[in-house]
């Protein structure tokens, strides 16, 4: 690996399902490498063992498959490494970076108390910070890392540019816990380091963290990644994104039908822009994506926008791929009960269908008609369009169409004309010409429906209309 070589990660906790912005976090993280020949890597931050879950991992996997978004190598397990982050914990120690402290839950919140009822700081300053080994019980003991006490603490962040804390507000924290297992705080820092990640993208709940773990990196004599904290993302109301809003799981998303195109478009423009485009390819964003480009404040979740940007990616997809990405919806899908053969009679349709579809159930139910059978089955609203006249004149088509062209110019003149002739409107003909070739609505146009369905299948389902 050359120094160079941008490297960054999305380092998901397995403890429930995949949230939103966990995707657009790798997404983020995801652009910037793969536009900078660089590598994505992927962390599972497992170590947390009563909270993480098997079945959370997978269902985090799954979903990254399902966006397209890929790592290099395998996805690394954080719990698998603690060993090493002991290791680091003990050369911390080693080099009186760190001390072991004996003191109990009960000391602890004695001094705070104390701290508290002198008005001063409750941070707890653990006696054990010098004390001699000599002095040391046989006792449990966690490591704790010595921060500095007096000055600031200061990281330049991509995003929030020069962030500081003072440091009689950072306390010495646990590296190690007293049963010897890693803290999270020292396991990210030794995982990022080992995997040589050189950008840590995140959320910015985690930018206090950044300023702590820093001292690691000091500690260790490593040089810190470079940093981009990205603001959260917020439901349409502007506050947290949260169940409360819908949809907070990258699961949801798929069974709604978005297509993982237009989910990474819309992501990527979720907190980034460029410019004012809108609608692009992964191509365009890999090469566009850069840390400047972040927003300081939060973005919010708009549905309006996802659908439009969905719909225009289902419009731009190839025919074949289109079919691909609908037999898996369906085979995921609780409510579509419809095998893969059956939805190739969908492929003829697709020119007509994926022009006007925000998400792939839209998209099947226009699709109806060419996946239904003769005798159509009609719901009541379609039935109330074959009325006595109406079926008169479908009678009357039914002739002209055998032996027209069969083409969409043809096919709006023959039915045009036999909507002059009766002194109506166009639009009068097509209720019971929808009725008559789907029994149902949504449908694309009814010329599209006759040039997918055909002359014989056409006339076939009028003439059972006319009856
Ligand atoms: N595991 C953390 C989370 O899921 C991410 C930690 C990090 O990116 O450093 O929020």
């Amino acid at each position: 690996m050359s120094q160079s070589q941008v490297v960054t990660r999305i380092a998901p906790s397995p403890t429930g399902y995949m949230h939103i912005g966990t995707a657009r976090t790798a997404l983020f993280s995801w652009l910037y490498a793969r536009g900078r020949g660089g590598k994505f890597l992927m962390r599972i931050e497992d170590t947390d063992r009563e909270r993480s879950t098997p079945e959370a991992t997978d269902a985090i996997l799954r979903g990254f498959e399902w966006l397209g978004i890929d790592y290099d190598g395998e996805a690394i397990s954080q719990f698998e490494r603690a060993d090493r982050h002991r290791d680091v914990a003990l050369e911390m120690l080693a080099n009186g970076k760190a001390y072991k402290c004996f003191s109990t839950q009960d000391e602890i919140q004695a001094f705070r108390d104390a701290a508290s009822a002198e008005k001063k700081s409750t941070l707890f300053q653990s006696p054990w910070r010098d004390a001699s080994e000599d002095t040391h019980p046989d006792a449990p003991y966690v490591v704790r890392l010595k921060m500095p006490r007096d000055g600031t603490t200061e990281i330049h962040d991509e995003v929030q540019g020069k962030v500081k804390w003072k440091n009689n507000t950072l306390d010495d924290m646990i590296c190690l816990r007293s049963d010897g297992t890693p803290t999270y705080m020292l396991a990210v820092v030794v995982d990022d380091y080992d995997m040589g990640v050189t950008h840590v993208i995140r959320g910015d709940d985690h930018l206090a963290n950044a300023g702590r773990q820093s001292h690691i990196y000091h500690a260790m004599g490593w040089d810190l990644p470079t940093y981009a904290h990205i603001p959260l993302i917020h439901g349409p109301d502007g506050k947290k994104l949260s169940k409360r809003h819908g949809a907070t799981g990258v699961e949801e998303y798929q069974a709604m039908g978005y297509v993982a195109a237009g989910m990474r478009n819309y992501l990527a423009r979720l907190g980034w822009s460029h410019g004012d485009d809108e609608f692009f390819t992964d191509e365009q964003a890999r090469e566009w994506f850069g840390t400047d480009g972040i927003g300081k404040s939060p973005a919010r979740l708009d549905f309006k926008k996802l659908d439009n940007i969905c719909g225009q990616h289902i419009a731009a997809t190839e025919d074949a791929a289109l079919l691909q990405e609908i037999k898996a919806f369906v085979a995921a899908s609780d409510d579509r009960d419809l095998t893969a053969d059956q939805l190739d009679a969908i492929l003829p349709a697709l020119y007509c269908l994926k022009t006007s579809s925000k998400k792939l159930g839209d998209l099947l139910d226009k699709a109806h008609f060419a996946l239904t059978q003769r005798p159509i089955e009609r719901d009541e609203k379609s039935q109330g369009m074959l009325d006595d006249v109406s079926r008169r004149i479908l009678n009357e088509l039914t002739p002209q169409l055998q032996n027209v062209t069969w083409d969409r110019n043809t096919l709006e003149e023959t039915v045009s004309g036999l909507a002059t002739a009766h002194d109506l409107k166009l639009g009068k003909l097509v209720g019971p010409l929808r009725a008559a070739l789907a029994g149902r609505a949504p449908t694309p146009s009814v010329f599209d429906m006759m040039l997918v369905l055909g002359r014989d299948e056409t006339i076939a389902r009028l003439d059972d209309a006319a009856r």
